[in-house]
Formats: C-alpha cells, structure tokens, sequence
C-alpha cells in the first residue's frame, strides 16, 4: 500500500492529486493500493511514502509553511532516503539548496543539490507551451506539451560544499546521489536545465499536471513512488 501526499498549502495541488488518482485506476495498478492525502499538516505528512509539491507560488508555499509548523517536518521529509518527492515549478524552487531571485524571506527545503533561478524566462515568455522530447529518461515519451507559467530553472548544480557548510553531520543522504540533469530546453542559443533529478527527488520546470496528459505523472509513480517505498 502507498500514500501519495500531494501538499496543499496553496497552488496547483487539486489537479495533480486528480492525476494520480486516475492514472491508478489502471488495471495495471490493481495489485496495489492507494492512498492520497491533501497534505496540510505534519500528521497528514507521517503517513505519506511521496510526497508532490505543486507549482503555484513558492514565497507563499515557504510562508505558509512555516505558519503552519510544517517546514520542520517537511524538513524532515526530505532527508528521509525511504521518502520520494517531486517539486514542480514552485515546488522545484522550494525543493532546491539555493535561489537566485528568491525573496529574503524565503525558505527552501534543499532536497536537491542546486540553485534554481526564479522567473527565469523573463516578461515577453511569461508562460508558454512546449512539446518536449523526454524519451532519453521517459521511455518513448517524445512529445510532451509542457507548460512554463512564470517558470524557473535550474541554473547550477551541485552547489554545496557540505563539509564547508558545516552540514557534514545534519548530512541530508539524498545530497550524497548525483543530480542527473534529465532534461535541457534549447532557447535562443541557451541550453536551460528544466527537469533533474537526485535519488528518489524530482525536480521540474514546468507543469505536467496542466496539459491533459498523464504521462510523465504514470513516469513519477512507475520510477519513484513503486520502486523507492519497496
Ligand atoms: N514564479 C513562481 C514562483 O516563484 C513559480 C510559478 C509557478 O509555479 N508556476 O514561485
């Protein structure tokens, strides 16, 4: 039995949890069972294996969050090796180590070793749509519509002396995998970093839960929910 967290503190969490619950519908799925939770609490986050943090608003996600006495905890979960975690949009910036353009009250849960720029497409491609080639870590996935609201990027990797950082000992054992760079948008001569990933810790750009294909989200629960709790 697995228990999907999707949380649900502000943004785009209804659509991804409708995702999932449909894509476990599958016959395929039906030696398995599912729960999904509306994650607004740390009780609520115990009992998750995954956990989803949406796109939305990533200064409102972080202070909400705190509010709520959840940053510990989802601190927590995200030096938890057994857990997986997917960031999206906002998610990804609040999943990073370290931002560029964030707000000074902003906090990150740094569950994966990077720097993420924020509204990093600038005024003129505030958001847009993409069909990208995922099929080099999605198998046969060539065309996907991805949505960039407002979006990030990745912009370095690995960024983090641990040692220097004093973090040796609070170490987070998800640090210790190498961030794969999975997917890298051509944009006027650029090549931007828009989906990676750290052991059980994804990271992506844009919004696979506002294009009406489950795909990648079949991908997320086949790579990371399935095989990190087993
Ligand atoms: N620009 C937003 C932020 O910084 C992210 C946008 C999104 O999630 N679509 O939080």
């Amino acid at each position: 039995s697995f228990t999907i967290g999707v949380l649900a503190l502000q943004g785009a969490f209804f659509e991804h949890l409708e995702f999932l619950k449909s894509i476990v519908q599958s016959p395929e799925y039906s030696a398995h069972t599912f729960q999904f939770v509306q994650v607004k609490t740390g009780e609520q986050l115990a009992t998750c294996d995954s956990l989803v943090i949406p796109g939305g608003e990533s200064t409102s996600i972080s202070l909400i969050a705190e509010r709520t006495f959840l940053l510990e905890p989802l601190l927590a979960f995200v030096r938890d090796p057994c857990k997986s975690v997917w960031g999206t949009c906002a998610g990804l910036i609040f999943l990073a180590q370290h931002l560029k353009n964030g707000k000074k009250e902003q906090k990150v849960l740094g569950g994966l070793n990077i720097e993420v720029t924020r509204n990093a497409f600038g005024r003129q491609l505030d958001s847009f749509e993409q069909v990208l080639d995922f099929s080099s870590f999605v198998p046969g996935l060539t065309d996907f519509p991805a949505v960039f609201i407002r979006a990030p990027v990745v912009s370095r990797i690995g960024v983090v002396d641990l040692a220097e950082e004093g973090l040796i000992s609070s170490s987070n054992p998800i640090l210790d995998e190498p961030v794969e760079v999975l997917h890298k948008l051509h944009r006027n001569g650029h090549e931007l970093v828009v989906a990676v990933r750290q052991g059980n810790h994804l990271g992506t750009s844009f919004h696979p839960e506002l294009s009406s294909d489950l795909r990648f989200h079949k991908w997320f629960l086949d790579e990371f929910v399935l095989k990190s709790a087993s």
